[in-house]
């Protein structure tokens, strides 16, 4: 027996499955999925097959040719949810499993009509990474096992769905009032690359192969935000080869999405909170893209090789940024990103193994684990290694990493033996041990300066001794440069000074998220009254867990902002993702109350 990923009930030596078929009748009254799973194996097949499951009931267990095959639901572990075990009888080509999800599966979030933007019908959206697609479908929910599937969906009229798959025509539903939506995925796919959205949805077309999601009442803004895709996508054809695909579609969520993006192929699922109006953060689409390469198509086997998708996306990112923006914006995104570094370095301590790149996590949530390490110290290793060997050389080196690689899964050490196989000893020139295997950010980390990014720190610096810098220079800044200067800032602001930013700079009725999640985060911690009604009205509506752990961390330094935070909480919480209302109730857990003086 071999149970390779620790997050995973999977066993290497049983039987695989290789195509997914699936039937998803969504009931929104019941919160449930009512599904009929057929699992293709890759040959036939008898005795032990182990799958994954959460918070699922399985009903009704049987091979392809409607033998029964006995079952047992095993306990419910808190991490890895139950393993369900099935007794194949011999010359088992296909497993169909009739069951139906729980209301509170950590996969689905349903959300009532009052959630939605449109405020007059449901909407029910997936997020099955890391670890979560168990409790949509059972199924072997390892990356190490990748799958093609199709799938029908029947949603209440006139609701639509869009999957992680492409369009294979829709119809009446087998009951009255109903249609259902058909999806084809010819890839094959890790698990967590499963995705599923209903709601009310229009769409709009962007380019030849890109086409945006939404609700009516957004789609013409998402229209407009996200215009350049096409020009996106040809450059990353440039960095990494052909987009292989077919097309590149996007979804734009509801506010209570918990990120800000996920690559889910073929359909992109985005926050809504990257609608600024001035295409200032299509950063996150281009990181989302650039997953159709690293992450989608060349994948980590599980999630103690996170970095390998996050690490390698985001200097994907950051050189699709400097290819469509220049230098100069890409500076600022690294340092941006440095920040995020800092605070989650900061989170586990300098010393936590979860700041190894290369993670072990047996025994671990890794909804636990998730922090900026794997993406932003990734990137700054896969930046190494390109500055070490030469942008030209480690070019090529990736475009074969991607034709050698492609739809496989892999781990860090198949990764180093392939990098010593193309361009031997860059590994121990750089020191790579030390970086995937040791905690910490080592010292040869990249350095990225410029003059204008040195003169927005000290701009910033500056601000304690009184220093103001003038209206003709702030006005001028772009989103980016805004969002440097209130990253230097010090934590905690007098009231004047408080007032002035938030006068010169416009900030509380700012539509970027980045800047305003920034400012509410300085304003809470200055206990900085006049802000308080965006804050608090910012912490109802959104989800995105990146904004809400530091605006409840910032929350937890004066008792007013204190009991405002946990009466905010007590109210969005039962709107929040799980995964949201779990980072801001660990956050508030931590408030310490002592006494105010
Ligand atoms: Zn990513």
């Amino acid at each position: 027996m071999a149970r390779k990923d620790p997050h995973s009930h999977a066993d290497s030596d049983q039987p695989r499955a290789r195509h997914l078929r699936l039937l998803l009748r969504v009931d929104f009254a019941a919160r449930r999925i009512e599904g009929e799973a057929a699992l293709e194996l890759a040959a036939p097949a008898e005795g032990v097959l182990d799958l994954d499951s959460k918070a699922l009931e399985v009903l009704e267990v049987s091979t392809g040719s409607g033998a029964s095959v006995p079952f047992q639901v095993g306990p419910d572990e808190k991490v890895l949810g139950s393993r369900l075990r099935l007794s194949l009888p011999a010359g088992t080509r296909e497993v169909r499993l009739r069951y139906r999800t729980s209301p509170d599966a950590p996969a689905l979030q349903w959300l009532s009509p009052e959630q939605t933007e449109g405020g007059r019908h449901p909407f029910l959206f997936s997020q099955c990474q890391p670890i979560h697609a168990r409790s949509l479908v059972p199924l072997q929910d390892t990356a190490r096992h990748r799958l093609t599937y199709e799938a029908e969906v029947e949603v209440p009229e006139p609701l639509g769905a869009v999957m992680s798959a492409g369009p294979a025509g829709e119809g009446p539903g087998s009951r009255p009032g109903t249609r259902v939506f058909r999806f084809r995925m010819p890839q094959p796919i890790p698990p967590y690359l499963l995705a599923l959205a209903v709601g009310r949805l229009e769409s709009r077309e962007l380019g030849p192969r890109s086409r945006v999601f939404a609700e009516p009442e957004t789609v013409e803004k998402a229209a407009h935000e996200f215009a350049e895709t096409e020009a996106m996508i040809a450059r990353a054809e440039d960095l990494f080869g052909p987009y292989d695909w077919d097309r590149y579609d996007m979804l734009v969520l509801p506010p209570s999405f918990p990120y800000g993006g996920m690559e889910n192929p073929r359909m992109t699922f985005l926050t809504p909170t990257l609608l600024a109006g001035d295409r200032s953060l299509v950063d996150v689409v281009v990181h989302e893209l650039a997953h159709s390469w690293t992450g989608n198509l060349v994948t980590n086997a599980d999630m103690e090789h996170f970095w390998l998708n996050e690490g390698f996306t985001v200097w994907a990112e950051r050189r699709l940024v400097e290819a469509l923006h220049g230098e100069e914006a890409t500076v600022l995104a690294w340092a941006i990103g440095e920040r995020a570094l800092e605070e989650s370095m900061e989170r586990f301590g300098a010393g936590s193994p979860l700041t190894r790149l290369r993670t072990e996590l047996a025994g671990t949530d890794p909804d636990d684990a998730f922090s900026s390490v794997p993406y932003e110290k990734g990137a700054r290793f896969v930046t190494l290694l390109e500055r070490t060997a030469g942008r030209q050389r480690f070019d090529r080196f990736m475009r074969d990493y991607m034709a050698r690689f492609r739809f496989t899964s892999i781990t860090t050490e198949e990764f180093l033996a392939f990098l010593e196989s193309e361009l031997p000893g860059l590994a121990s020139q750089v020191g790579a041990s030390e970086w995937l295997y040791e905690p910490g950010l080592p010292s040869n980390a990249p350095v990225f300066r410029s003059p204008r990014l040195d003169g927005l720190v000290a701009m910033a610096q500056s601000f304690a001794r009184g220093e103001r810098p003038a209206n003709s220079a702030t006005a001028a800044w772009s989103p980016s440069e805004t969002l440097v200067y209130l990253q230097g800032l010090p934590r905690e602001i007098e009231r004047e000074g408080c007032a002035w930013l938030d006068a010169a700079l416009a900030l509380t009725g700012r539509g970027n998220h980045e800047i305003l999640v920034e400012w509410l985060t300085l304003a809470a911690g200055s206990d900085y009254e006049p802000a308080f009604a965006r804050l608090r009205e910012v912490l109802l509506r959104v989800g995105r867990m990146k904004y809400l752990r530091p605006l409840y961390a910032a929350m937890g330094r004066h008792p007013r902002t204190r009991a405002l935070a946990r009466e905010v909480f007590a109210e969005a919480a039962p709107r929040y993702h799980s995964l949201s209302r779990r980072v801001a109730a660990s956050v508030i857990e931590k408030y310490d109350d002592a006494p105010a003086s």
